[in-house]
């Protein structure tokens, strides 16, 4: 079935991407509560039904570990993409000081590896953007994969603008971006879980930017220093040597998903209970006390507007 803006009530702001604000909405025809993402982009009309054409295949790619599509659309100089509502949000905002329960942090990285493994064998597509803004989970302890790259041109016109400050790009890329090339293997996503891993067992991105003074000089360590690595005093050694090897900084080293799928410290904790549900309403609360506000109840707004 087809969505469009007319069916969709705003229910709540659910975060500020680069591109334009993630809503909460309501899908009235079915019931189903919805994320709804705005990319605003200055495209020609063409352009943007491309995209929409090839935001298409994406109703293929379904799997348990990725975030499942139901739609996009272009209203007005935006791409609009309708996507399962994750309800506790992003990795990001979840792993306040650090995972140092090394089972959810396995369990998080198993379901990374799987949802990234699906979309290379059944899709052949490459994420091209591993972080934790784009692992989401729900309330039921679920793990999913959002935002990749399955849309060329809609790639292609956001990394045009994207100058963050963080980059999980892995040494390689950004040696071949600098060099105006856009080559791009599925070994760069390796180094960008790697990085994720580190990021999310820290509680704080591997290369803190008030260390470098500038984005230079953060893309220069990534390129010339030592990878970072977990701390060996709480992290077991085969945790320590799943982050070693994703942040191999020679490619054609790192392991393939199969590899890591297979890995001990994934393979331990698949045999042993987590209770992901608990561990991921204990995150929500220390976020919510951590910014100072509880997940209110909002009374629905009106029909969506622009
Ligand atoms: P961008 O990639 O443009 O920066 P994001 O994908 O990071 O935008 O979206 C911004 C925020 O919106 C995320 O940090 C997350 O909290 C929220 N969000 C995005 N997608 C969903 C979703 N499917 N379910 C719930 N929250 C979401």
């Amino acid at each position: 079935f087809k969505i469009n803006m007319s069916e969709l009530i705003k229910l709540d702001e659910l975060g500020k991407g680069n591109y334009g604000v993630v809503y909460k909405v309501l899908h009235r025809p079915t019931g189903v509560k919805m994320a709804l993402k705005e990319i605003r982009l200055s495209l020609d009309e063409a352009t943007f039904n491309q995209i929409i054409m090839e935001l298409d295949i994406l109703h293929k790619a379904t799997s348990p570990y990725i975030v499942e599509f139901y739609g996009a659309f272009f209203v007005e100089g935006s791409v609009f993409i309708c996507m399962e509502f994750m309800d506790a949000g992003s990795m990001d905002k979840l792993y306040t000081g650090g995972i140092e329960d090394e089972g959810v942090l396995a369990r998080i990285t198993y379901a990374i590896v799987q949802g990234l493994k699906t979309l290379k064998e059944e899709q052949n597509i490459i994420h091209r953007d591993v972080k934790p803004t784009n692992v989401l989970m729900n309330t039921a302890g679920q793990v999913k994969l959002c935002d990749f790259g399955v849309s060329g041109n809609l790639v292609a016109s956001i990394s045009k603008t994207n100058i963050g400050c963080q980059s999980y790009m892995a040494p390689e890329r950004i040696r071949a971006e600098n060099a105006g090339q856009l080559t791009y293997t599925v070994q760069a996503d390796i180094w960008s879980l790697g990085l994720s891993i580190l990021e999310m067992a820290k509680g704080a991105y591997p290369y803190p930017p008030d260390t470098f003074n500038s984005i230079f000089a953060q893309l220069s360590a990534i390129c010339d220093g030592e990878p970072p690595s977990l701390p060996a005093d709480k992290y077991s050694p085969e945790a320590i040597d799943f982050v070693k090897r994703c942040l191999n900084k020679d490619p054609s080293r790192r392991p393939s998903y199969a590899q890591l799928a297979i890995h001990p410290w994934l393979e331990k904790y698949q045999k042993v209970p987590v209770d992901m549900a608990a561990w991921v309403k204990g995150a929500m609360e220390r976020r919510n006390s951590a910014s100072g506000k509880a997940d209110t109840f909002k009374p629905p707004l009106h029909k969506f507007t622009m």
